[in-house]
């Protein structure tokens, strides 16, 4: 499962578009979606309108590998079909900028449209900053927060549910006390997710539902890794969903975006909202597969910022596996049917790796979280990246066989050139490129004491939680 890249050189961009020329857009709309029974599809259609009037359509799926409800029919999820499709729609919004997005797509509530206007600005402010986009419209002084305007036909929302709950301030519903029979759990190839797997089984959930977003459409059945980590946790058959995007139209874009002067390295669209897709997505798949809970492997570490703001906000280029993300996102969900929630925001990384190396240690030749994997489908580790040297450094601290981890990557890492700058970086001897890797060792290790009371555990999974938090093997750095 592909995450944003990390932003490369912060503040290095020189080319700021140009509100006046003829890449500047003005609107961008949401203007329907519909659900494809044999297809198995939602389809998203949006339109971005430049001026004079030139209208680029743009159209985006999400694919489901098996049959949605037939009870959607009659009674689709509009609500949750809505906000997947804001999720959905970024994927083009980030593409342009446009001041103001119009939703004809449905209702949203004006809770609703406070949350992904903050979803849209703090999740794809590394966006901005690294393009350089000081405010939507391109005037000085001007805003990065995008005005969505809720258009909806007036006979439409006259006969359109209103949702049963659309205030974030409302306390959600109790969640059940005992263990629910299944949850779903978005799997990528890392040891967040597997530790994830293991964590329900250990709380006796009775059937762990894989989910997995592709892409790009075929993802899944490339790498034979996410197949084995799965087949090892012994769970249903994974829920696989493939986004459909983007079209040729949107490809057509950047390759004249691309050949302007001055334009070639730019626009850089590595940033996107992938992990609030990922939220709202698995949310609709849990409503497939009958889970009550979506359980997502992010960890505390993702609520830091980058250091630097933009625009007047704090850049985090993980805002959207953030705890602020995640409660809002719960409030959001809840009344969907779905409790989404972290299984792993009570800890630090260094903690899911230590957590990992007891609960999930036959998952460690199967893991990746390579940010350059090699090989056919990218199944291998590189054993250059900043990813490779923080996985291998802690796993090596935490397996008691040495040789674990070197199998992994088919070398001592540690004796290893290629990746010495990296190794620097960790120990903080070198100033840091990749902003998640943001702690030394050293550091990091004092940080398995602390529980972070900022978290969504549901109460029939916190003792487990607190229990393998008190069990865990302490280990003395190495001088
Ligand atoms: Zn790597």
């Amino acid at each position: 499962m592909p995450k944003a890249k990390p932003a490369k050189g912060f503040g290095t961009a020189t080319v700021a578009p140009n509100p006046q020329d003829e890449c500047s857009f003005e609107t961008t709309v949401f203007d329907k979606y519909e659900i494809n029974f044999s297809a198995k599809a939602i389809r998203y259609s949006v339109q971005v309108i430049r001026k004079p009037k030139i209208i680029e359509p743009f159209g985006l799926s999400i694919v489901f590998h098996e049959a949605l409800p037939e009870s959607w029919k009659t009674d689709p999820p509009s609500r949750l079909l809505m906000g997947l499709g804001m999720a959905v729609i970024s994927h083009v919004w980030t593409g342009f900028c446009t001041p103001t997005i119009i939703v004809r797509a449905g209702r949203l509530s004006p809770d609703d449209v406070r949350f992904w206007q903050d979803v849209y600005t703090y999740g794809l402010c590394e966006h901005f900053l690294i393009n350089q986009i000081e405010s939507l419209d391109g005037r000085a002084g001007g805003t990065l927060i995008v005005d969505i305007r809720v258009v909806v036909d007036s006979d439409e929302s006259k006969t359109t549910p209103q949702p049963a709950a659309t205030t974030s301030a409302a306390p959600p519903p109790a969640a059940a006390v005992s263990v629910p029979k299944r949850v779903m759990v978005p799997v990528g190839g890392g040891k967040d997710s597997a530790t994830v797997l293991q964590l329900m089984r250990k709380a006796g959930v009775a059937q762990v539902v894989p989910f997995f977003l592709a892409d790009p459409t075929g993802e899944w059945q490339q790498c034979w890794r996410y197949r084995a980590v799965c087949a090892a946790a012994g769970t249903e058959a994974p829920c696989i969903v493939d986004f459909d995007w983007p079209s040729a139209n949107y490809q057509r874009f950047h390759a004249i975006k691309r050949s302007r002067p001055g334009m070639q390295n730019k626009w850089d669209n590595s940033a996107r909202l992938w992990a609030a897709l990922c939220a709202f997505t698995a949310a609709t798949a849990a409503l497939v597969r009958d889970c009550e809970y979506v359980a997502v492997g992010n960890e505390r570490s993702a609520n830091l910022g980058n250091g630097v703001s933009w625009g007047g906000h704090v850049v985090n280029h993980q805002y959207d596996k953030s705890f602020a993300f995640e409660a809002r996102a719960h409030a959001y969900l809840r009344p969907c049917g779905v409790y989404y929630f972290s299984a792993l925001m009570h800890l630090w990384d260094v903690q899911v790796v230590e957590h990992f190396c007891r609960l999930a240690r036959a998952f460690v030749p199967l893991i990746i979280s390579c940010n350059e994997p090699l090989g056919r489908a990218n199944s291998r580790w590189c054993g250059q990246c900043e990813k490779c040297a923080f996985v291998f450094a802690m796993l090596s601290a935490f397996l008691s066989l040495p040789h674990e981890a070197m199998a992994v990557w088919g070398d001592d890492l540690l004796e290893t050139t290629e990746i010495f700058p990296r190794f620097d970086e960790l120990c903080g001897r070198r100033e840091q490129v990749q902003a998640e890797l943001d702690r030394a060792p050293e550091a990091s290790l004092a940080l398995l004491d602390e529980w972070n009371d900022d978290n969504l555990l549901p109460s029939w999974l916190e003792p487990t939680c607190r229990e393998l938090f008190q069990e865990r093997v302490r280990v003395t750095p190495v001088k």
